[in-house]
């Protein structure tokens, strides 16, 4: 008889076996429908052999319902999940279901109706209606996302729809996108780019497993060195993924890959409309879609014929996934390229020091773009000791910064500060009684937005209005704004310099692809003097008049003290001054800290990296950190304290005993309440030689705990709060 394991998406059962029904034909990667009790849960046909599960005998197997119409999952893909499961911990439907991550695309080809307006009027105009009908301008999809999209219910369109005001429109969920065409505009090399650009062709065409790091220096044109080999794919009729880790900040990418290969990308990140979502994944499934450009999730789609891999700034640290399973996507993307057998490259200014070690150590090839492009020179970099040059009471900028940004003002050039704080004030307190907003669900302040005259917390989402009078002893008018944000260091900048035009970058004004378009123009047409941003502003852009870099307060990244930080500061500043100066114009760069004798700020002055990579180096050995040692961490939750402790306390007390590991806690983490769940920590500190995966399996497999507790696990964290 014949009989299949699947791996079955929920995280509670082991494989399950079922029976293979007369007449169907079914192998492992098949996406099947499995009977469960009355109910039908979706599975992947496996090879038994690689999933360990108990012999059920044949009489006692159902059979499967059906195979879903899709392609079978990729045997590389199944080593991807398996991969995965295993390094981070993971269950392997945990990890599963984000290869299936469409639902709708399970499903099979489909049309779908969608809404847009029709022109008409309906019979009695309401004020929401109105209001809805202005939200829905220029858009088409179905009635759910429209609502979502114009704030009203369901009913309210439905209404709309029964006056013939929206109409219904036949789609094919999965048309397929245009094709790009790798040889629709010639590009001039510089030299160097020519060399790592044919290099990685070469890899391109010899389809075998490769890493590369790509390192260039800010402005040395890395994206259009990797369009060569991403060309050659498309050449050879293979398949391109392109990560990226801030999906709002593609706009400038989408630009200029449509200029290189005349159609623009097929784009997957988290918030694609179910519509646009499942016509990706079709697409790729099929082989159609020829380039995905995507943040971290789109490394598990199902590629039918993928050919390189790029990640581009492979060193940020939004590729690290911080919950479900905790993956980091420049890792992964490594291996993935290793199952595919194709080459990967991370391209960065500034690589994590982890990809630094793998080139030195030649497990990754290194390719060097080591001057800007077109004779650009790198800035001037120079720092303002903040004991020295006080800035004047109340405000945040020292004169000399200020003084700069009016020349820049004077000769029609433009300047960038750069905190990495959004909002006005990052702490808010009442100058009568002390009282300090805080989060009721988090250990963390509420920070202050002036410009929507809210309260939030940047960790869930809470908000409140900013009240007129303290909540706690109703004295009015006595609530004070602490520490700066980027809203009041543009206020700063409108008060002390008032012909200035200021714009304040953020996630919060850029929060979409067609703001971030706008703001792009405004700065290109010289609309906007003083870009006032966040870490958003720190990569990706590219404004020739841009002349002054401003960072506010450099010391702020170092105050969090986990062993990253250094590093983290010395990127974000490096990006950041990367774009000054990037067209015919020199760059300046001014750092504003109070302590300019740091070894990473004096090695940014002296634009010394070798010297600040070099004692990162010696640092992280003597610690026993990565890329020397490895780090876990296991988080405990519940909405119960007392039942989080408890937790905790049993984890820690069948703690194993490992030579080589360390194992630090259980202690309330940092954030010890986070999203209405408080939290503890543990922290493993291990040598390379320590299988600490199976150690942690096997430790946490021994324990049951209350359903309202999770224990998550987190190996080669970047996060300890
Ligand atoms: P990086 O990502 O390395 O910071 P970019 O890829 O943004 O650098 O390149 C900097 C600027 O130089 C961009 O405007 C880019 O279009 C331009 N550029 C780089 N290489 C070339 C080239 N070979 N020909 C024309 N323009 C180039
Ligand atoms: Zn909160």
């Amino acid at each position: 008889m014949n009989r299949v394991r699947c791996l079955v998406l929920n995280a509670a059962l082991g494989p399950l076996d079922y029976k293979v029904p007369e007449g169907m034909s079914v192998g492992p990667g098949h996406v099947v429908e499995c009977p469960l009790g009355p109910r039908t849960i979706i599975g992947i046909v496996w090879e038994s052999e690689r999933l360990p599960g108990t012999e059920v005998p044949a009489e006692k197997l159902r059979p499967l319902r059906s195979i879903l119409p899709v392609p079978p999952l990729s045997a590389p893909l199944r080593r991807l999940i398996e991969w995965t499961a295993d390094y981070y911990v993971a269950s392997l439907s945990s990890v599963a279901r984000m290869a299936l991550s469409s639902g709708g695309a399970l499903k099979g080809p489909a049309t779908i109706t969608e809404y847009r307006l029709s022109g008409g009027m309906p019979e009695r105009m309401t004020p929401q209606r109105h209001a809805a009908m202005e939200a829905l301008e220029g858009e088409q999809a179905t009635i759910r996302e429209l609502a979502g999209i114009a704030g009203v219910s369901d009913g309210v369109l439905r209404g709309l729809v029964n006056q013939g005001v929206l109409e219904p429109v036949e789609v094919d969920c999965d048309r397929p996108f245009d094709q790009a065409r790798p040889d629709f505009t010639q590009v001039d090399l510089s030299e160097s780019q020519k060399i790592a650009a044919d290099t990685l062709s070469e890899a391109v065409r010899q389809q075998k497993f490769a890493p590369y790091l790509l390192d260039g220096v800010t402005g040395s044109g890395k994206t259009e060195t990797y369009f060569e080999p991403v060309a050659e794919a498309l050449r050879m009729g293979r398949q391109v993924l392109v990560l990226l880790p801030e999906i709002a900040l593609t706009e400038n990418f989408l630009h200029r890959f449509e200029e290189r290969f005349g159609v623009t990308p097929v784009l997957w990140h988290s918030s694609l409309k179910s519509t646009q979502r499942r016509r990706a994944w079709r697409n790729v499934a099929s082989g159609d879609a020829q380039v995905v450009v995507g943040a971290r999730s789109a490394l598990f789609l199902p590629f039918r014929n993928l050919g390189f891999i790029v990640v581009d700034e492979a060193h940020e640290t939004s590729f690290k996934q911080e919950d479900g399973v905790r993956y980091n996507a420049r890792d992964v993307a490594v291996m993935r390229a290793h199952f595919e057998s194709i080459p990967v490259v991370l391209a960065s200014a500034t690589p994590a020091l982890e990809s630094l070690q793998m080139a030195e150590s030649g497990v990754y090839a290194k390719l060097d773009l080591p001057s800007r492009f077109g004779g650009a020179e790198l800035p001037d970099i120079d720092t303002i000791d903040l004991t020295e040059e006080k800035p004047p009471q109340g405000m945040w900028l020292a004169q000399r910064l200020i003084d700069g940004i009016a020349e820049r003002l004077e000769r029609k050039e433009q300047s960038l500060l750069f905190l990495n704080r959004r909002g006005y004030a990052p702490l808010t307190l009442c100058r009568n009684c002390g009282f300090r907003f805080q989060c009721p669900n988090c250990s963390a302040w509420l920070v202050e937005h002036r410009f929507t005259r809210r309260l939030a917390c940047h960790h869930c989402g809470h908000e409140t209005p900013s009240p007129a009078a303290c909540p706690e002893c109703g004295e009015p008018d006595c609530l004070v704004a602490c520490g700066p944000g980027v809203e009041r260091i543009a206020d700063e900048v409108a008060e002390r310099l008032p012909d200035a035009r200021v714009f304040v970058a953020t996630s919060d004004t850029l929060n979409s692809p067609g703001r971030a378009a706008e703001f792009i123009a405004q700065v290109e047409t010289g609309a906007i003097d003083v870009i006032v941003g966040t870490q958003l502003v720190t990569k990706g852009f590219h404004f020739p008049e841009l002349t002054l870099v401003g960072v506010v307060d450099a010391d702020l990244g170092l105050e969090g003290g986990d062993l990253r930080a250094g590093e983290r500061t010395y990127q974000q500043v490096a990006q950041v001054a990367g774009r000054a100066g990037r067209g015919s114009k020199p760059g300046e760069v001014l750092i504003q800290t109070r302590h300019p004798e740091a070894s990473v700020i004096a090695a940014l002055a002296a634009g010394d990296r070798d010297a600040f990579y070099e004692a990162e180096t010696e640092m992280r050995r003597e610690a026993g950190a990565p890329p020397f040692g490895r780090w876990a961490s296991i988080i405990i939750s519940s909405e119960d304290e007392a039942e989080a402790r408890e937790a905790a306390r049993r984890i820690g007390d069948v703690r194993p005993d490992v030579p080589d590991l360390m194992i630090l806690g259980p202690a309330p983490a940092p954030m010890a309440l986070l999203r209405g769940r408080y939290r503890y920590r543990m922290l493993m500190n291990a040598r390379r030689s320590v299988q600490l995966q199976d150690v942690i399996r096997r430790w946490l497999s021994s324990l049951d705990h209350p359903p309202g507790v999770r224990v998550g696990v987190d190996v080669d964290p970047y996060s300890f709060v």
